[in-house]
């Protein structure tokens, strides 16, 4: 018999072309069937384009799922959910019907060539540290030892990022 044990992962949830609040409702049952429960739900904001900002704003949210997938096994599925959403690959910060990143994989830190947790540009990035302070304030970046709360007061990033009234 093979144990398996469920971890708690956070994802983030990105995109700016199509109807992203249809593609983000469309996709937390593929997640939940392929992936596992959904536990949280942050609220959805929006982002003016990062690096290239002549896109379209961005709509960006952070779940926390529990998997029995291993980070590879999570990382391809996740790959495949976002080509089926019709993600053109072409440049980097091209514009996308939806990104599905691995912020953390419980308090996993994996470097590999073609995967890195904590998502290596997290403390950065405002749009993904504001949604995820509002599920997870007090979750160690296993890193930067550091609270989510605390990452949030440090970042430079200044861009704004609003929350959608919905
Ligand atoms: P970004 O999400 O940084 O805007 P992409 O989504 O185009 O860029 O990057 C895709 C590649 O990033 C994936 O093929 C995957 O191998 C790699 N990658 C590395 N670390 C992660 C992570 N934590 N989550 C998701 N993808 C990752
Ligand atoms: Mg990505």
């Amino acid at each position: 018999m093979k144990l398996t044990m469920a971890t708690n992962i956070y994802l983030s949830l990105g995109g700016n072309l199509g109807n992203t609040l249809e593609i983000f409702k469309n996709v937390y049952p593929i997640l939940e069937k392929k992936i596992g429960p959904i536990l949280q739900f942050s609220s959805i904001y929006q982002t003016k384009a990062w690096g290239n900002t002549q896109q379209a704003d961005f709509l960006n949210q952070v779940l926390e799922l529990r998997t029995d997938l291993e980070p590879q096994a999570l990382l391809l599925e996740l790959l495949s959910i976002e080509s089926d959403f019709g993600r053109i690959r072409k440049q980097q910060w091209e514009a996308r019907m939806l990104d599905l990143d691995i912020l953390f994989y419980g308090q996993q830190v994996i470097q590999e060539s073609n995967l890195q947790v904590p998502h290596p540009f997290l403390a950065q990035r405002k749009f993904v540290l504001i949604p995820l302070v509002e599920i997870a304030p007090d979750w160690t970046h296993p890193i930067l030892k550091k609270s989510i709360q605390n990452l949030v007061q440090k970042c430079p990033d200044v861009s704004e990022v609003r929350k959608l009234d919905l």
